[in-house]
């Protein structure tokens, strides 16, 4: 898609035009006023949406600054802004291009202060939403098994997507409100925001301060939404005053993929938009681009068994292609196997693992693909899943910096105060809290107050150590490179020590994850800045370049899209998802289709189905019967290849030939160039008992079973 996207630059005088069709021609050159293009999976919306944005800044209508263009993650984002540039033949500095949330902390860092917050304020992930909530619940005596803190905060975060503050929520003597206020006090206390209020705390400022946002308005000539029918209504009330200064506002969408009704996503918003806006230009576009007809004809059959939508005829030039594969397997390990032995078919017939892609219904779904591909030695990701950021050496890591930049920052503080062991006892803590509390101050200070203080109680004078060692972190900042502070505070506060003690099998590893993450801060030039990418990546895409094989959830796939799509797990109590249903019933239901459709429709080439009759579950092996969407499917479009017996399948897998791709990773001589998966490329410099003496490139020399080195 990129260097296809590359050779429509604009040395070639407006061949970027003559790339699209008549009506992608239209929405392009459309000039003021609000423009809707509503189509469906395939057809060039986001396109359309960055050749329009090219064109702006070609035709001098607006510089990079009068352009606000949003989607919904940060992958999404990225690519945008590379296929803008690849269309100018150069970069694009200061174009207001990035996800919802990201505009939002540019905005909130400018006019904090406005609010009641200092512009250094922290943004809070799930994580540290749900310790915040279960100390407000420890705090008011109440029973986390009555009331579960993930609960609160879902019901929390459900109001912020409706735009609802705590004092508009309803009665007040509610206990999920009264708890709804308590954390958002705690939030002001704390100088932080979680990702709900980043976009809450925009309507209030332009509410509070009409001046702020008359300027956006005056500065933002083009507004531009990809996706548009995955927002929300906090989203929606955020974008329209925005965009009300000019009223260029162009939104793209689809209602066929809306799959974030459970997030509080609106499929309304993009139906009712031609009301919103009278003299709206609404574009149909019907030809896809991406899919065989055999794909597409699959995910158009599939998609019409929902009642509740607009309806569209798609058709594609693309030829046939393979019809559909919907296979069978014994069992959910036979599925990995086979369809971890389908991609290294593929790649020996030289297709690289970047077009391909397994896409899951639930993130847990994907460890046995990658454990098939550890022992395979097949090169993956799991974009938007086991995230780099989030393990558990990384954000203690993180913890620590975030107390640098922002000294009240309690829910960071609270992570390591203890961490490595200061001698505070549970006791300490409590008085602690109980400081915080009382005088209404942050954690931090509640802390201070505590190890101050002259009468008896645990770990106080590591506590004063700590406190000194902050400070003179702190000034270091102001000159010293930020990564080097960072390796200074790692060492000096015991962390990496405490690892390098523990004798545990995973510490090594984690050593070198803490390793990696100084690398990654030298990346940015401020550490506020690598604090809030670190806040907002969803992904741990950092090396696109790598070959490898991508997995990530359905939801996570939205916009992307791949040569060869492996689609497991197509069960019922798994796809059609249980919860789903449950909760909505025919309307979760038809959500569930949306996303097998657009599941089916990132496939550009070859799109592979997978049930398995028996999945192994935290419960056990438990029975599984094919999803009904499989039913569903349209049968002159697929092939379906119905499960054989275990005995058959383990049958035909020993009676499986030898390939040289088996050959070779079983026998490896002195001097072999090999991959592993975690460790990267090496050369063998010793072998034994069928283990290899691997010295690695990025690290250090390991003794590895040969099963888990892939020869190069
Ligand atoms: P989705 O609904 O999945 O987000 P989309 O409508 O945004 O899809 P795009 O991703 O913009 O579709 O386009 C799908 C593919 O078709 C891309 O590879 C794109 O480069 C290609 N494409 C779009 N329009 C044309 C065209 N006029 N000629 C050739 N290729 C095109
Ligand atoms: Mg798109």
């Amino acid at each position: 898609m990129k260097s296809a996207e590359a050779n429509l630059n604009f040395a070639s005088a407006y061949s970027y035009l003559d790339a699209l069709n008549p009506k992608q021609h239209q929405a392009v050159v459309y000039g003021e006023g609000p423009l809707l293009i509503l189509a469906g999976a395939g057809t060039g919306k986001t396109r359309v949406l960055t050749t329009r944005i090219a064109h702006i800044l070609d035709k001098h209508l607006c510089g990079p600054l009068n352009i606000l263009a949003v989607t919904f993650t940060n992958k999404a984002s990225q690519e945008m802004r590379e296929r803008i540039q690849n269309l100018l033949g150069h970069g694009v500095d200061g174009m207001w291009l990035g996800t919802f949330h990201s505009i939002s902390v540019r905005i909130l860092r400018r006019y904090a202060d406005l609010l009641g917050y200092t512009s250094n304020f922290t943004i809070i992930d799930s994580d540290d939403q749900l310790r915040l909530i279960k100390q407000i619940l420890k705090a008011e005596n109440i029973d986390e098994k009555q009331v579960p803190a993930k609960m609160v905060a879902s019901i929390i975060n459900r109001w912020k997507d409706k735009a609802k503050t705590f004092d508009r929520v309803g009665d007040s003597q509610d206990l999920h409100v009264q708890l709804y206020r308590q954390y958002q006090e705690r939030l002001k206390i704390l100088n932080a925001m979680d990702f709900g209020d980043l976009l809450l705390n925009c309507l209030q400022l332009f509410k509070q301060s009409p001046e702020t946002l008359k300027n956006y308005q005056q500065q933002f000539c083009y507004v531009l939404v990809d996706e548009y029918q995955d927002t929300n209504i906090a989203q929606y009330l955020w974008l329209r005053p925005l965009a009300d200064g000019h009223k260029n506002l162009c939104c793209v969408g689809d209602d066929d993929q809306s799959i974030y009704g459970w997030r509080g996503a609106e499929v309304e918003n993009i139906l009712k938009f031609e009301k919103d806006y009278n003299n709206a230009e609404v574009i149909r576009l019907e030809q896809n681009y991406r899919s065989t007809s055999h794909i597409l004809g699959t995910a158009s059959g599939l998609i019409a068994h929902n009642q509740d939508r607009l309806g569209k005829e798609l058709w594609t030039d693309k030829g046939d292609g393979e019809q559909v594969l919907v296979k069978g397997n014994w069992n959910s390990e036979a599925e990995a196997r086979f369809v971890i032995d389908e991609v290294e078919a593929m790649q020996r017939q030289s297709k690289p693992l970047n077009s391909m892609a397994i896409l899951v219904r639930a993130s847990y779904q994907t460890r046995d693909f990658e454990e098939r591909c550890i022992k395979t030695g097949t090169p993956y990701r799991v974009i938007g899943g086991l995230r780099f950021y989030e393990r558990q050496e990384i954000k203690d890591a993180i913890a620590y910096l975030r107390i640098l930049v922002q000294p009240d920052d309690g829910l960071a503080f609270e992570r390591i105060i203890n961490v490595p062991k200061r001698g505070l006892g549970p006791g300490a803590m409590q008085n602690i809290h109980h400081i915080a509390r009382e005088q209404n101050i942050s954690l931090p200070r509640a802390a201070l107050i505590y190890a101050m203080d002259d009468s008896k109680g645990s770990g106080k004078s590591n506590l004063r150590t700590f406190f000194e060692d902050l400070q003179r972190w702190r000034s270091m900042l102001d000159n010293t490179p930020h990564a080097d502070v960072v390796k200074c505070v790692l060492d000096e506060s015991g962390y990496t020590g405490m690892w390098l003690e523990e004798k545990s099998p995973d510490s090594a590893g984690r050593l070198e994850n803490l390793k990696e993450f100084v690398k990654a801060i030298e990346e940015f030039e401020f550490l506020p800045g690598f604090l809030d990418h670190v806040s907002l990546v969803t992904d741990n895409n950092n090396q696109p370049n790598n070959d490898c094989l991508s997995m990530m959830t359905l939801h996570g796939a939205k916009g992307l899209e791949f040569d060869y799509v492996f689609l497991p797990g197509w069960e019922e109590n798994l796809f059609p998802h249980p919860r789903s249903l449950q909760d909505s019933g025919s309307a979760g239901l038809e959500e569930e289709r949306r996303l097998a459709y657009v599941g089916i429709s990132r496939a550009k080439v070859k799109a592979v189905i997978c049930y398995a009759l028996q999945r192994r579950t935290y419960q056990g092996w438990q029975v599984g019967m094919p999803s009904r969407f499989i039913k569903e499917l349209p049968t002159c479009h697929v092939k379906h290849i119905p499960a054989t017996n275990q005995e058959t399948q383990q049958q035909e897998y020993s009676r499986r030939p030898v390939t040289i791709a088996d050959y070779k990773s079983h026998h490896l001589e002195i001097g072999d160039r090999v991959f592993h998966q975690k460790f990267g490329y090496g050369d063998v410099i010793d072998t034994e008992h069928e283990q290899a003496t691997v010295e690695f490139d990025m690290t250090d020399t390991k003794r590895i079973h040969y099963s888990f080195l892939k020869k190069q």
